[in-house]
């Protein structure tokens, strides 16, 4: 159950309604919005019998049940898809938005050309790792605080947004100040210390799926970034593991329409990482456009043979260019049934 309360709701109102929920055997879990306080109502009591009573009490402007397990995610809690304006930028509205970069950030050559080539050809945001998590200790592990300098030179030069990872608790704060959307790695989608930590940071979060994680775990991982204060959480499908060994990772196209159909989050596709080979990537982006993706992560380099990670995967900057053009009826007719999606909820 999620309670909204009016937006000049007062303090002596929410903590009536906080005590009443309490009375019904239920915990309570509030979260303070700019406009207003919304609470969710967890555990286990007679739904129908609070519900009731606190749609009567003063200051609550509605009340609603919600059987998933995860609450503030759900499309029961937000009919609308969700749309943020990141620093200018609007995700999940009717711009398909590009994210392009290399794995790692490497040189200052390799970031500022990299940069250059993908905003000239229609990416808005770049990315690029500074904290790698490499799944052996002796590969290289990111250039850590140099690379996120470099990251903020390319943005100055560019206008470029920045998407980078972050892999542990202690690093948040840092790169909360270079990072306009902070990224989740697969290998972390059930850290919850860092997810609690970026709860709590305000910045927005790309979450990616686990290596082997379920749709159900990926929407409790985002639950636990809205239940510790930040709603802004875009959700991204990277390919999962399979017994199948011709592609990295096996694409799990269905997770986007079956995410759209659960949760009002954005949702971002990301080919690279889940077909592991340049080759099949234009075909995944086209895809992602066409079941109704609203945006794309795609890792560009401008020399692959030499990249110190996922090189295999990488496109040239040519091939991006040509992605890109390639994509544009498609993103055509994805914003006609845009604009149709929007036109039927009004
Ligand atoms: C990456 O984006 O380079 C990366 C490591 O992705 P993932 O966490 O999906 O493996
Ligand atoms: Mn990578």
């Amino acid at each position: 159950m999620i309670i909204s309360m009016r937006p000049h709701a007062t303090k002596a109102e929410i903590d009536y309604v906080c005590e009443r929920i309490r009375d019904f055997g239920y915990k309570v879990h509030s979260i303070e919005g700019e406009e207003r306080v919304v609470i969710g109502v967890v555990g286990v009591g007679d739904v129908t019998a609070c519900l009731e009573s606190l749609e009567a009490t003063p200051g609550v402007e509605g009340a609603v049940r919600i059987s998933a397990p995860y609450k503030f995610v759900s499309k029961e809690f937000k009919k609308e898809h969700t749309q943020m304006r990141i620093n200018g930028l609007e995700i999940g509205g009717d711009e398909f938005i590009v994210m392009a970069g290399p794995c790692s950030v490497e040189s200052e050559k390799q970031i500022m050309e990299t940069a250059e080539a993908v905003a000239a050809a229609g990416a808005k945001i770049l990315r690029g790792g500074a904290y790698k998590p490499r799944t052996s200790p002796y590969d290289f592990q990111g250039m850590e605080l140099d690379g996120l300098k470099l990251l903020q030179k390319a943005k100055n030069a560019t206008g470029l947004l920045i998407i980078t990872e972050v892999m542990s608790d202690r690093d948040v704060d840092m790169v909360a100040d270079y990072a306009d959307i902070m990224q989740i790695g697969a290998r972390n989608m059930q850290n919850f210390a860092l997810l609690k930590s970026l709860g709590r940071c305000g910045r927005p979060v790309l979450l990616k799926r686990g290596l082997s994680a379920t749709i159900k775990e990926l929407l409790m991982s985002a639950e636990y970034l809205v239940a510790h204060g930040n709603s802004n959480v875009l959700l991204c499908e990277r390919g999962i593991r399979t017994f199948e060994t011709a592609t990295r990772n096996t694409c799990d196209i269905s997770a986007v329409p079956v995410l759209n159909e659960l949760s009002h989050l954005p949702v971002i596709l990301d080919p690279s990482h889940a077909v592991g080979k340049r080759s099949l990537v234009p075909a995944i982006s086209r895809a992602a456009v066409a079941v109704g993706a609203d945006g794309l992560i795609v890792e560009v380099h401008p020399c692959p043979e030499k990249a110190v990670s996922d090189g295999a995967q990488s496109l040239t900057v040519p091939q991006f260019r040509a992605m890109m053009l390639e994509l544009k009826p498609y993103i055509n007719l994805w914003k006609e049934s845009r604009h149709k999606e929007v036109a039927a909820a009004v």
